[in-house]
């Protein structure tokens, strides 16, 4: 059937002029939040997640400029951009541009599978097990078999998850057809040697391998490993971009051109066809060209800030290999509480505490250098040696 409007479609809009980009987020969208924040005595940094970057100024400009058109006749010229871009980077010859990482990550487990009953293997620690309310029973009808490290190793290994898949053909069993992993989990690096033996060992009994690819961008900063020669271990990959990339919204799946085509027909069963998404395929074009290759600098950020922390006293409890600083309070006998209202008076916003008295602290482009070294001083000023004799003295 002919389209009607396939020939307007990308003519684009009258552009908007983008002078003041709208007072609505914290940082209204300046480059640099640090400096102009402070003077203004309003947020200066929010270390939550790196899901709460803000888009700069140029950012918003490239969203009021992009071409857009309607993204579900596949007519968006600047989501299938995107599209191209991704699917290049990730050496995948096809790739779907979708609203969030859940969704890239039920859309590919739900495009990787065909009909119930099967079972796929997780990190028990994963997005996917434990932050996607159930949605993998939901949209694949698919029993999760949780998997814990083991022998003290911060992830997986083919040893591990061949331990507990299920590969036999016993009635009472739901046969493993996927395998998801996830890179970073909790700012830790999977080590490549190790996703090989698993990429192995999916090939010998037949088996899927997906990849939570939310921080993937992270990993590859961090190890030099290109995102290509990771994604060229798996089948399907989700790849975030409103984390550390600093989009507003979005996420892209990379996958064989069947397999997308399956993902594309789900998308739309999920409610998930968008239509002129080019504008905030426009952030994620930006982001990926602009901010990926700044990344590292987060990460030496992340690295002061641990120092910093361990030279306070605090015990650093994981490594901080990229983005994320993982401490435990009680070791300098203090809880998250304290450490929160005594930040939050001075501009900047932390989570309360996980598992009894550790935090997790996440560096972004929003998060300078000067943020870090703010935080510190208001550590060192109120719970730093002097602070403390001065208190008991
Ligand atoms: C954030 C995140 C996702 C996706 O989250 P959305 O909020 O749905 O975009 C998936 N996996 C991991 C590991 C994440 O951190």
């Amino acid at each position: 059937m002919k389209r009607m409007f396939s020939k307007a479609v990308s003519a684009g809009i009258a552009k908007p002029a983008v002078s003041t980009p709208g007072a609505a987020s914290v940082y209204s969208g300046v480059s640099n939040p640090a400096s102009t924040a402070v003077s203004a005595g309003r947020l200066i940094a929010d270390l939550r997640s790196d899901t709460v970057t803000v888009p700069t100024v140029e950012m918003r400009n490239a969203m009021a400029n992009a071409l857009v058109g309607d993204d579900v006749y596949v007519e968006d010229p600047t989501v299938i951009d995107l599209e191209n871009l991704v699917a290049s980077i990730s050496g995948h010859q096809a790739a779907i541009f979708c609203a969030s990482g859940t969704m890239t990550n039920q859309l590919g487990i739900r495009s990787l599978l065909h009909s119930p009953p099967y079972s796929i293997v997780a990190d028990a620690r994963s997005h996917i097990y434990c932050y996607e309310a159930s949605g993998v029973a939901h949209h694949s009808q698919a029993l999760i078999i949780p998997v814990s490290p083991e022998n003290g190793v911060s992830h997986l290994t083919a040893d591990a998850i061949a331990k507990h898949f299920i590969i036999d053909d016993d009635v009472h069993h739901a046969p493993t057809k996927v395998i998801c992993l996830e890179n970073t989990l909790a700012g830790e690096i999977f080590p490549y040697a190790e996703l090989v033996k698993i990429r192995k060992l999916a090939t010998d009994h037949n088996i899927k391998l997906h990849l939570d690819g939310a921080r993937l961008w992270n990993a590859s900063a961090a190890t030099g490993v290109s995102i290509k020669e990771y994604c060229s271990l798996f089948d399907t990959v989700s790849l975030c971009l409103s984390k550390g990339l600093g989009a507003p919204v979005g996420s892209v799946l990379v996958s064989d051109p069947a397999t997308i085509k399956r993902a594309r027909h789900y998308r739309k069963i999920f409610g998930g066809g968008w239509r002129q998404a080019g504008l905030l395929a426009a952030a994620g074009i930006y982001a990926i060209t602009h901010q990926f290759p700044r990344m590292h600098i987060d990460h030496e950020n992340a690295k002061r800030l641990a120092e910093g922390l361990g030279a306070l006293g605090f015990k650093i409890t994981r490594k901080p290999e990229t983005n994320m600083v993982w401490f435990d309070t009680e070791s300098r006998g203090l809880t998250p509480d304290a450490i929160q209202a005594v930040l939050a008076e001075n501009g900047v916003r932390i989570s309360g505490g996980r598992n009894a008295g550790e935090c997790r602290w996440v560096v972004h482009h929003q998060v300078p250098k000067e943020a870090v070294e703010h935080i510190l001083k208001v550590l060192e000023d109120n719970f730093g040696i002097a602070a403390v004799s001065a208190q008991s003295a």
